[in-house]
């Protein structure tokens, strides 16, 4: 018997799932959320949102540490962390009362507990506190219950030594050193904010090179300005275990040949894995794939009738906006809306390191794997005006494009940058990967003056076999 029944029911309440509560809403659904924790899943308490948050912090220190450089006298930087864990909190803290507000002004119900397919259309909410389960029914369910840190052998997640980002945010000191295990983002984000605020850093990859899905030159930017300031680097390198020391006076991490670095902490930072437990799917007759990924098809619909899945328990880029975009999706397939799939070569990607990396569309490596005959244009802030006026002049925004039969660029395939404030500069060529734009297309646009933005301009400009600077 159904104690409750809705239009729609989503199980977890991160960016996936509230963005399909919020659209099914907006669409006149009766849209209920099943959530274990606190709306705003990962990317608002233990991911996006606090990582942007405290590499901000590490933003303030770099620029008062660089105040006397712009004539201004400013004291020593120093670092009053549990001011910068509180600053941090009240962001999220904030973010996840609007949200409630916004759930709560659109009608959607919110139960608290975790939910489990329990037959067709029927999801069972268990609440924490072992109060008796009940029963909810729906004729479409979507499952959203995201990802957690995976970890890997010989490294146990204490909190306190070993720490992957569930815990970082919330040590109650900064370490003096630290090893992070994995160059990818979330690796480097930290890398780059430990060392920034101070830490002795080494990032330890197991792949040849950190930012293994960027672009090679995008890779180097970030890998000569983490050497220039101090981060070490070692890459192509297995991780074997770590010696604790007696006292509790840090650890010694065992890597490469032989080598080893002796830390206070160990950030592992290698990958995330789909959080499935308990969701009852093989009752349900949802499948998973080989990685434990919930199969889906181009409209995140799973293998069982009435049931989707979106975000990163589903094997596309596991980013807070990949979610959105599929949780409105399925909501528009759920109305009947017949949507079109998500085109995910294009979507645009950010991380948050000093320097900032961004990038839409193919690089020039995979580009060419593809078959595409490219060229391509490059352009550093070096000699950007506003970027030397910042004092950020590490960086490039690297165009690649389809070769005409006269050697200048066509169809733009791909844009990737690395520099200041690249994540906000991404929007124009987001747009011009994904509209198909050519070079000549945005060589005939005009770029304000001075900003950063211009140097996708010149980029393109160049392409077309006349360039201004380059
Ligand atoms: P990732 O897959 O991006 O990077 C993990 C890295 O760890 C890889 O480079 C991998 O080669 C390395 N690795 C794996 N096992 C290792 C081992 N035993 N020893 C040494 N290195 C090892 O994963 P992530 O950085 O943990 O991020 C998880 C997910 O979240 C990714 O999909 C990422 O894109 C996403 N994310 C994105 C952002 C952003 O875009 N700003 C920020 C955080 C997370």
């Amino acid at each position: 018997m159904s104690d409750a029944t809705h239009d729609v029911i989503v199980i977890g309440g991160g960016p996936g799932g509230y963005a399909a509560a919020l659209r099914g809403a907006g669409a006149g659904l009766d849209v209920a959320v099943v959530e274990n924790n606190k709306v705003g899943g990962t990317c608002l308490h233990v991911g996006c949102i606090p990582a942007k948050e405290l590499l901000e912090a590490a933003s303030v220190y770099r620029t008062v540490a660089a105040a006397a450089d712009f004539g201004i006298t400013a004291s020593v930087p120093g670092i009053d962390w549990s001011t910068v864990l509180g600053r941090k909190q009240r962001v999220i803290d904030q973010l996840t009362a609007g949200l409630s507000g916004l759930l709560g002004h659109r009608k959607v119900t919110v139960y608290s507990g975790s939910g489990t397919l329990s037959g067709p259309g029927t999801v069972e909410v268990s609440p924490a506190g072992g109060e008796t389960p009940m029963a909810v029914t729906a004729p479409s369910v979507i499952l959203a219950t995201g990802s957690t840190p995976r970890t890997i052998g010989g490294f146990e997640v204490d909190g306190r030594v070993v720490v992957t980002s569930d815990e970082l945010f919330f040590l109650d000191r900064l370490p003096t050193s630290a090893a992070v295990i994995g160059g990818g983002a979330i690796g480097c984000e930290f890398a780059s904010m430990m060392g920034d605020l101070g830490v002795d850093v080494t990032v330890l990859e197991a792949l040849p090179s950190i930012l293994a899905g960027c672009d090679a030159d995008v890779a180097k930017v970030v890998r000569r300005s983490f050497r220039k300031r101090g981060i070490a680097v070692h890459t192509g390198v297995t991780v074997h275990g770590h010696e604790p020391q007696a006292g509790g006076a840090g650890t010694v991490v065992s890597f490469g040949e032989g080598k080893q670095v002796e830390v206070d902490l160990v950030v592992v930072a290698v990958g995330r894995r789909p959080r499935t437990e308990g969701l009852g799917l093989d009752a349900a007759g949802v499948a998973v794939d080989s990685r434990g990924f919930i199969e889906v098809d181009a409209r995140c619909r799973t293998t069982a009738p009435g049931v989707w899945a979106v975000g990163d328990v589903v094997d596309t880029p596991q980013l807070a906006h990949t979610a959105f975009a599929e949780g409105m999706l399925a909501i528009s397939d759920i109305c009947g809306e017949d949507p079109d799939p998500l085109d995910y070569h294009g979507t645009p990607w950010c991380i948050y390191s000093h320097p900032e990396v961004a990038f839409a569309g193919h690089t020039e490596q995979s580009a060419v794997d593809a078959g595409f005959e490219v060229v391509t244009s490059t352009h550093r802030f070096m000699g950007n005006g506003r970027a030397q006026i910042l004092g950020e002049t590490d960086g490039l925004v690297k165009v690649i494009a389809e070769k005409l039969s006269d050697g200048t660029g066509g169809r733009i395939l791909g844009v990737h940058m690395a520099g200041p404030w690249v994540t906000e500069q991404l929007g124009q060529a987001y747009l011009a990967v994904n509209w198909e734009a050519t070079a000549a297309d945005i060589a005939g646009l005009i770029q304000p003056h001075p900003t950063m933005s211009e140097l996708f301009g010149e980029a393109a400009l160049s392409l077309t076999g006349r360039s201004l600077h380059g």
